[in-house]
C-alpha cells in the first residue's frame, strides 16, 4: 500500500472544500484558528509514519480526548462506568440537553458531552491528580513529551461554557456526579484544551489498532477487550449524530474534535490523524471526514 503516495495527493484533493465548511466559533479561543490548515499524519502498526501538510502543528484535539479519559476510566473504574453512561449512539447533537432530561441524568454514551463529563467526575474520585495523570498518559502515549493543556482555550471554553454548565448542573442534580460541579468541568475543560500534532495523535492512537500494544513502548495498554469496546464506541458513537453517515463513507472506528481533528483506526494495520479546522454541520471536520473517505476508498480497505 503505497501511503506515502496517497496522502501526498490528499490536500489538492481536499483543497475544493475549502470555504465549505465552518471553523467552530462558539468557543472563541478556537475561531482564530486559521480556516486553511490541513495536516494528516498515517502511522502503521508495524512500523512507519506517513505525513502530510501541516501534521506537525499543534492544535486543540477538544472532544478527541474523549478517547484518552474513556481509557483511562475502563482500566481505572472498571465496569462501575456503565452504571453511570450507556454505551448508544445518541442521534442527538454532541451537546444536547433535551435527551438528557428524560433519560433521567445517564448520558447515552461517554463520547458526547454529558456522558465525557460523568467520565471525568469518575477520574476526580480514582486518580490523584487527574489533570497531570491525563497530560502525562497522553505524553506516553505519543511520544511528545511536552504537550500541554493550552490554558487560553480552557479559559476561552470556561468562559462560554453556558450548555456545559448547564449539562453538568443537571448530571448533579439527579445524582450522577459525585464531585463539585466546578471541579468537574475544570478537568472537562482542560481535556479539551489539550494540543497535540496529527502526528503525535496518530502515535497516540496506534495501540487502539494493534490490540493494546503501543508498538513505541513495547508494552500493552490497554487489554484486547477493553480496545475492542473503545473501538466499538468510535464506530457507533464517536462521530455525533452523523456516525450512520461517517460509517457509511469512511468505516473506520473515528473520533472527531471541534477543533478540527478526525482520529481513526484501521485494526491490525494503521492509525490515522487528520486536522483541518473547517466543520460540517454535525461538528466534524469537512475535509478531514473527506480525506478519510479517499484514504478507505482508494485502498478498498475499511473495517467492512
Ligand atoms: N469542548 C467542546 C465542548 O464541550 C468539545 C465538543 C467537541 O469537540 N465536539 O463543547
Amino acid at each position: 500500500m503505497d501511503f506515502e503516495k496517497i496522502l501526498q495527493e490528499l490536500p489538492a484533493q481536499m483543497r475544493e472544500l475549502c470555504g465549505k465548511g465552518r471553523v467552530a466559533t462558539y468557543i472563541p479561543a478556537l475561531a482564530r484558528v486559521p480556516a486553511n490548515k490541513f495536516g494528516m499524519t498515517l502511522c502503521r502498526v508495524d512500523g512507519g509514519c506517513y505525513s502530510v501538510g501541516d501534521s506537525e502543528e499543534r492544535f486543540s484535539i477538544q472532544s478527541i480526548s474523549k478517547v484518552f479519559t474513556l481509557s483511562l476510566a475502563m482500566s481505572r473504574c472498571g465496569e462501575a462506568l456503565w452504571r453511570r453512561v450507556g454505551r448508544e449512539p445518541s442521534g442527538n447533537r454532541f451537546n444536547s440537553l433535551v435527551q438528557l432530561e428524560y433519560e433521567k441524568g445517564i448520558p447515552r454514551n461517554p463520547f458526547i458531552n454529558a456522558g465525557a463529563i460523568v467520565v471525568c467526575d469518575m477520574l476526580l474520585s480514582h486518580l490523584s491528580n487527574p489533570k497531570q495523570n491525563l497530560r502525562d498518559y497522553l505524553r506516553v502515549l505519543s511520544g511528545g513529551f511536552d504537550i500541554d493543556f493550552d490554558e487560553e482555550v480552557a479559559r476561552s471554553e470556561a468562559e462560554t461554557g453556558f450548555i456545559n454548565y448547564a449539562l453538568a448542573n443537571f448530571l448533579k442534580g439527579h445524582g450522577n456526579l459525585h464531585n463539585d460541579v466546578d471541579e468537574v468541568l475544570d478537568l472537562y475543560f482542560h481535556q479539551c484544551s489539550l494540543a497535540l500534532s496529527c502526528s503525535e495523535l496518530a502515535q497516540a492512537m496506534t495501540h487502539l489498532a494493534s490490540a493494546g500494544v503501543s508498538k513505541r513502548l513495547g508494552e500493552a495498554l490497554l487489554t484486547p477487550a477493553e480496545v475492542k469496546r473503545i473501538n466499538a464506541l468510535m464506530l457507533t458513537c464517536g462521530t455525533y449524530d452523523a456516525v450512520g453517515e461517517f460509517a457509511y463513507r469512511v468505516g473506520l472506528p473515528a473520533k472527531s474534535g471541534v477543533g478540527g481533528g478526525i482520529v481513526a483506526v484501521l485494526p491490525g494495520e494503521y492509525a490515522v490523524a487528520v486536522w483541518s479546522p473547517e466543520l460540517d454541520p454535525s461538528g466534524n471536520s469537512l475535509a478531514g471526514g473527506a480525506a478519510l473517505e479517499y484514504l478507505t476508498t482508494v485502498t478498498q480497505r475499511s473495517i467492512f
